[in-house]
Order: structure tokens, then C-alpha cells, then sequence
């Protein structure tokens, strides 16, 4: 049975029952990194978010299409250089080259936070003829003109035409027209502050450039999304997202051109996730108020007193609607460490609890299977992960109890214990996507100190010093690990 959904809007600004283009489809489109520089926290969170939408999306019975860019050309900084372009000056290196960089980078990170990959991960720079394609439907249609080898979205006349310029971002036009300077050099160019580049003339030395119709040149930064979502999903799809921070202008532009090329708007749902602060401050690159994962990780920054294992960090982002901000602190980093540890301690030992279950149905199993339906129905209410997560919590209380005798075996039934078991399972690592790191790098320490004290044995027994290498044996069998001596070499395993 697929589940029944209901979204919050941010075109509405309200929450809707969710209705797909196609019964059981859904095609979401996601805004994705610019790949200048490595992918920092913030942007971790948001795709985090929109990996567990994608996740629960799946968990709840739709097929889906996402997709998820990668931005190698056209976002401008506020000189009006090329992002990318200015990465490549600055590192010495072809732009291709910095786009290939942090790619890679940011897809280690995404695997890491143990994300799927989208349906589709489609580059700006690899979709110039489409984006070419949809200036020129723009222009056909009456809603952008061109000057000096630049092509500039018509606002005024979009608006005259009756369509919504500033819906999505609830900006009138006089906030618009203060706040539309897209970075662009030529400013004057522009019939009206409003208006934004679709297409944008190279100068000399700028070094991204493809032959159009108007000049030499290069996108503008909205322009990529709209093709891609477009070539991708249709001219109409189900859901777009990002951060709020892309709503004006990137966001609203693109609503701006799909209306502008076609007469539609893009997407039917907006989902917009919060800002991952930093000393109560968003977190962002071009502000440098930032804490890269690699530092959170290892514990080397100013702002935390240890490092925090991928899997905590990412736990700790679960701790927060997507729609609400989320600030950094060490002691709420603690916190959600330690929450996490006990969430795995307790999935840890689901597999090997041999009770003895109830053979019928009893009046436990009824609260057992309420708070299952409770967290689910979290999820369909808006994704909310963080109630959803306090039902699973109250679940693992639950296993405490059996496990722990507070609750006698009996009150439960096996059929019911089954199912506790498999939702547990498939909510913490198929749709929260979680795994047991911490147990991880302890078994990896745990490794390098077995080879460590199996060398030294080795050399203790190639002196034929058999009392000390006995003696090593005898103590690790104490401590509960088994030493074989074979014609392979010595091994070692736990003594269950
Ligand atoms: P960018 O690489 O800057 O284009 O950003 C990629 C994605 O990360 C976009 O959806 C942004 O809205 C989002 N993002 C940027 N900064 C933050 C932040 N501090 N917290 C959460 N998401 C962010
Ligand atoms: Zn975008």
C-alpha cells in the first residue's frame, strides 16, 4: 500500500496532501553542489534531508526519479567572476579540472553520510545545447531579449502578462528590483533592475565559454537547473528542492524561466530545507564561517572539544526538522553521540535475544504496534524525522525492558517481536540510513592491536621463549580472544 503523503509547500506556504503527476511516480528534482571548493557541513545537512526524503519516498511504495546536479558553470561571485573560473586561477588548474576535484570530493563525502546516489546526476557544462535551446523558446515567447551578445530575462513584460513573479519568495517589485543584482559587470545593460542574465557574453579572459546564437559565452547560474529539470522530469514534475536560502533569486528565476519558455511552472511541491547554523550563524562558504566534516571528524577545530564519528554528526542532524534551523554546539554534538551509541547498542543485540514470545496476540503487542504506527505516520506528515525518531525510542525502550527482564517475554507476542525487530531495522539503516560507525573504528583499533601483540608473540617464539608466548595465549583466552597456532600463521577471533 502506498502511503498517503502530505508535504509542506513552500509555494503555498502551507501543508498539502500530496497528489503525484502519475499515480505511484515521483519525479524530484534537487539543486545540487557548486563544485569550487570542498562541500562543507551545511550543505551536508541539506543533502542528508533530501536523501531520507528520497529514502522514505522508496520505503513508501512510489517509484522515483531523482535527480540531483552538479553546478560546473555559471554561478557568479559578487565581481561577476565565474565561481568555477575563479577556483581555477587560484589552484593553477584547468576549470574541468576543479569541477573533477571537488566532484569526487563531494561524492566521498555523500558516501560517507551513507547517501544513495540520485537517479541522475546531471552537469551544468554537459547541458549547454539544452540551455541554449530554452533562452531561444524564452525569447521566441516574448519574455527575454538580448543585448550586446547577452540575453536577459524580460521581468516587466512576464508580470504585465499576469504571471507570478516573487510568489515563491513572497517578494513584491520593489523588494525585487532592490535586490536583483545578479553580480553581473554590466549591470546597465540591463533594460530593468529586475531582470536577470540567461545568457552571458565571455570577456576575454574569462575561461569558460561556449559558441550560441548571441556570442561567445556562458549560462546563467538558474538557467542549468530549469533545462536539466526539464530534460529529466518534463516540463511538469512532482517535487523541487533545495535549501531556503536558493529560493530568491535561483529558485524564483527558474519558476520564472519554465513559465517564461513554456507557459508552466516547473514543479508542483517546493520543499526547502533550513540553514545549518554555526554560533547561531548560517553556515557558508563565501562568508568562511564554516566547519568542514573533515574537522568535525577529527575533532581539529576551535569550536568542538573532541571529533565526532560521521554517523554521530549525521544523528545529530536527525535531531532537527528539515524545516527548522539547526544550530552547531559541542554539547548538542554530546548529546546526539550519545544517543546514537545507545540506538546501536540496542540494535546490536535485537539478533541475538532468544526469548520466549507469546504464541498469541497480546495486550502489549497493541502498544508495540501503535508506536510502529506512529512513526511512520511522522514521516508522512511533512518527513518530520525527529517525532518519528522519539517513536523508535520508544521502541528501543521496549527491547531494554525485555532484555533487560523489566518486561517478561510473555507480554509480547513472537509475531509481534518479528515485527518490531524488522521495522527497527528497516526505519534506523534503510531509511535513516545510519550505521554502526562507532563499533566500526573500535573493531578497526581492536584489529591493529591484535597484529601488534600477535608480532610480538612471533618473535617471542622465534627466541623459542614458549613459557612467554603461552603465557600471551593464556591472557588473551582470559580476556576472551581465542589464538590458533597453524601452518597458515597464527590467527586470532573472539571466543564466543
Ligand atoms: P551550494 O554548493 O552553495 O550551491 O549549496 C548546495 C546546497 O546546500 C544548496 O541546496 C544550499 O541551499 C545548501 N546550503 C548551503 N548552505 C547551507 C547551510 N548552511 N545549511 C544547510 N544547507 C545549506
Ligand atoms: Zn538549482
Amino acid at each position: 500500500m502506498i502511503h498517503a503523503l502530505k508535504l509542506f509547500n513552500s509555494l503555498k506556504r502551507e501543508k498539502e496532501d500530496f497528489k503525484p503527476i502519475q499515480e505511484g511516480r515521483i519525479g524530484m528534482y534537487v539543486c545540487g553542489p557548486t563544485v569550487y571548493s570542498d562541500v562543507h557541513l551545511g550543505n551536508c545537512r541539506t543533502f542528508v534531508s533530501f536523501d531520507i526524503i528520497y529514502r522514505y519516498l522508496l520505503y513508501a511504495g512510489y517509484k522515483v526519479r531523482y535527480v540531483r546536479n552538479i553546478t560546473d558553470v555559471g554561478h557568479l561571485l559578487d565581481d561577476g567572476e565565474d565561481r568555477m573560473s575563479r577556483g581555477a586561477r587560484l589552484d593553477q588548474l584547468e576549470p574541468m579540472e576543479v569541477a573533477q576535484r571537488y566532484t569526487v570530493g563531494f561524492h566521498d563525502m555523500m558516501q560517507i553520510f551513507n547517501t544513495k546516489a540520485p537517479s541522475i546526476e546531471p552537469r551544468a557544462t554537459g547541458h549547454i545545447i539544452e540551455q541554449i535551446k530554452m533562452v531561444e523558446d524564452i525569447l521566441a515567447r516574448g519574455y527575454a531579449y538580448e543585448k550586446d551578445g547577452s540575453v536577459y530575462f524580460n521581468t516587466p513584460k512576464f508580470l504585465e502578462d499576469g504571471y507570478p513573479y516573487g510568489e515563491l519568495s513572497g517578494r513584491v517589485i520593489d523588494e525585487l528590483l532592490n535586490e536583483s543584482r545578479d553580480n553581473l559587470k554590466k549591470q546597465d545593460e540591463k533594460n530593468h533592475p529586475s531582470d536577470f542574465a540567461l545568457w552571458i557574453k565571455a570577456s576575454e579572459d574569462h575561461l569558460m565559454r561556449w559558441p550560441s546564437p548571441w556570442s561567445i559565452g556562458f549560462p546563467g547560474w538558474h538557467l542549468e537547473c530549469s533545462a536539466m529539470s526539464t530534460k529529466y522530469l518534463g516540463e511538469r514534475f512532482d517535487i523541487h528542492g533545495g535549501g531556503n536560502d536558493l529560493k530568491f533569486p535561483h529558485h524564483e528565476n527558474e519558476i520564472a524561466q519554465s513559465m517564461g519558455a513554456c507557459g508552466t511552472a516547473p514543479a508542483n511541491y517546493w520543499l526547502h530545507t533550513n540553514m545549518l547554523l554555526l554560533n547561531g550563524r548560517k553556515m557558508s562558504k563565501s562568508e568562511g564561517n564554516t566547519i568542514s566534516p573533515t574537522e568535525l571528524f577529527s575533532g581539529n577545530s576551535q569550536h568542538i572539544s573532541k571529533g565526532y564519528s560521521p554517523m554521530s554528526v549525521k544523528f545529530f542532524f536527525l535531531q532537527a526538522h528539515y524545516r527548522s534551523p539547526l544550530d552547531i554546539t559541542d554539547d548538542a554534538l554530546q548529546a546526539a553521540e550519545k544517543g546514537f551509541k545507545r540506538l546501536m547498542e540496542t540494535l546490536k543485540v535485537l539478533d541475538i535475544i532468544t526469548l520466549q514470545f507469546n504464541a498469541s496476540a497480546t495486550e502489549k503487542d497493541k502498544e508495540i504496534l501503535n508506536t510502529i504506527r506512529e512513526s511512520k505516520s511522522h514521516m508522512d506528515d511533512d518527513f518530520n524525522v525527529p517525532n518519528s525518531l522519539a517513536s523508535i525510542f520508544d521502541l528501543i525502550s521496549i527491547v531494554n525492558s525485555l532484555k533487560d527482564g523489566h518486561i517478561s517475554s510473555q507480554e509480547v507476542s513472537q509475531s509481534c517481536w518479528d515485527t518490531l525487530k524488522e521495522h527497527l531495522k528497516t526505519m534506523i539503516f534503510e531509511v535513516f540510513a545510519l550505521k554502526n560507525d562507532v563499533e566500526e573504528s573500535s573493531s578497526k583499533s581492536m584489529d591493529g592491536l591484535m597484529q601488534l601483540i600477535l608480532e610480538l608473540r612471533a618473535d617471542v617464539r622465534e627466541r623459542k621463549d614458549w613459557t612467554t608466548a603461552d603465557k600471551i595465549r593464556e591472557s588473551l583466552k582470559d580476556a576472551g580472544i581465542q589464538v590458533k597456532d597453524g601452518k597458515e600463521g597464527t590467527s586470532w577471533s573472539y571466543d564466543i
